[in-house]
């Protein structure tokens, strides 16, 4: 629970627990932000709220008992509780478990969230609230926020769920994700980090739908949006760091790399492969299961030589055998990527791949995991041995406190590392006056398999 707080008196006060990924977190701050403007207030405790919200995971079955548990810890601490997100859709589940809940919405229901506050805890409509003016709410910090472009997903991935939980791809307006993304923009926000479940299938689904913006058109299309993203300036005039999340290698992702290079897009691409073998690839029904890959990864840093590739593989998936795991290790050697998230296969309920023959024991699982987080940190490693010594610009996401000798350490990021999910670099002797989301230069140097460590260049 790390809502912000406002204090009006007789406002009711809304709990939220926010599970799962950068996208739920992003409906939260939705719902959260609709909420205020209808009068709410928000608790950082269970105890202060007339009722909590959790917004649930259910992609993976880990998840789902995650959620389970976070809906009980909070029935426990507060007693009025409402459900919503991904494992929404499953209310029979949840009620099963939990039937004192008070209401369970799905993902993307905003509506129904909302009508169910209002519900179990109507607001008081007091004269001042609705004057107001405030920002819409945000759970990740100012400097960077999550800009979600679409929802669901055209695609029908073996191990994978998504499509029955959040439907077929439905695109926002171009013209309503640039607004949301200037507004960000001009309220502080140093990063925007795009994201949907196919960001390169963007605007199929409404045929690229062009938008008056700024006293021109421009399509729902990634190209397009990518290069209005990198046409935005902060307050103080600099390029905002773009970075490109979930994007599948179909041929108009070419078109962004000279984006790249010239400074208007983050160097940065977040592509799931999830496998290298064309075998499992097929297994699996991944989109843009193409031969090429290796070749466009090489054109693209021929274009863009610091362009960082962060990727995710699943192992053990149902029919792969050690020819395929060890396909995938040597791909792997070829692509040198520069992040590489590793995840042993995990049936989910409800996903076509649990009925594939050949499901891999989870010994050799594990064995092949313990195999491919060696192949890939080595990789990191080297790659990261081999910023020693260059200046990278790092935008700053913490400042410590002074330690005996007065030293101020920093953590920040270079443009290789995205939020959450990669590295850090560590900086030493900062100067007082710096400040999150502050973007420096920064000396690299050392590095281990995942961070840097450096100084403010001077
Ligand atoms: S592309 Fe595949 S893995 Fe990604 S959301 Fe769609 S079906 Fe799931």
């Amino acid at each position: 629970m790390n809502t912000p707080v406002t204090t009006l008196p007789d406002q009711k006060r809304i709990g939220m627990v926010s599970l799962g990924c950068p996208k739920a977190l992003v409906d939260s701050e939705r719902i959260l932000t609709r909420l205020r403007a209808d009068g709410y207030a928000f608790a950082e405790d269970y105890a202060g709220a007339d009722v909590v919200l959790v917004n649930t995971c259910g992609f993976l079955d880990s998840a789902k008992e995650e959620s389970l548990a976070a809906i009980g810890e909070a029935i426990a601490e507060n007693g009025r509780v409402i459900v919503t997100g991904c494992m929404g859709e499953e209310a029979d589940a949840i009620r099963a478990v939990h039937p004192q809940v008070l209401a369970v919405t799905g993902a993307h229901q905003y509506e129904q969230v909302v009508e169910a506050v209002h519900t179990h805890a109507p607001p008081s409509q007091g004269p001042f609230v609705d004057l107001i003016p405030q920002p819409d709410i945000k759970l990740t910090p100012r400097h960077y926020s999550y800009l979600k472009i679409s929802e669901g997903c055209n695609h029908s991935c073996a191990f994978c769920i998504i499509p029955a939980l959040r439907g077929k791809l439905a695109s926002r307006r171009i013209d309503a994700v640039l607004r949301e993304a200037e507004k960000l923009v001009a309220a502080g926000t140093r990063e925007l980090l795009v994201i949907s479940q196919d960001t390169s299938a963007y605007g199929v689904d409404i045929r690229h739908e062009a938008r008056q913006w700024h006293g021109r058109e421009v399509r729902a299309h990634m190209t397009d949006m990518a290069r209005e993203l990198g046409s935005l300036r902060t307050p103080d005039g600099q390029t905002p760091w773009v970075r490109l999340h979930y994007v599948y290698p179909y041929p108009h992702v070419d078109q962004v790399i000279p984006l790249m290079a010239e400074g208007l897009l983050t160097p940065y691409l977040d592509i799931p492969f999830q496998h290298a073998s064309p075998k499992v690839l097929k297994l699996m029904r991944r989109p843009a299961n193409e031969a090429k890959v290796l070749e466009r990864l090489k054109s693209w840093r021929a274009i863009c030589p610091d362009i960082a590739i962060r990727s995710s593989f699943v192992v053990g998936f149902p029919g792969e055998t050690e020819d395929d795991f060890r396909y995938l290790l040597d791909w792997l050697e070829e692509a040198q990527l520069d992040r590489v998230g590793a995840f042993r296969f995990e049936p989910v309920e409800g996903a076509a791949a649990n009925a594939l023959p050949d499901q891999v024991p989870e010994a050799v699982k594990e064995e092949r995991y313990a195999r491919i987080m060696e192949v890939t940190e080595r990789i990191s490693a080297a790659k990261l041995a081999a910023k020693v010594g260059r200046t990278l610009p790092v935008i700053i996401d913490e400042v410590g406190e002074a330690d005996e000798d007065g030293d101020i350490g920093a953590t920040g990021r270079s443009q290789a590392d995205a939020p959450e999910i990669d590295g850090a670099v560590y900086l030493r002797n900062v100067p007082a006056t710096l400040q999150p989301g502050d973007m420096v230069s920064a000396t690299i140097e050392d590095a281990d398999a995942h961070d840097l460590f450096g100084a403010i260049a001077r």
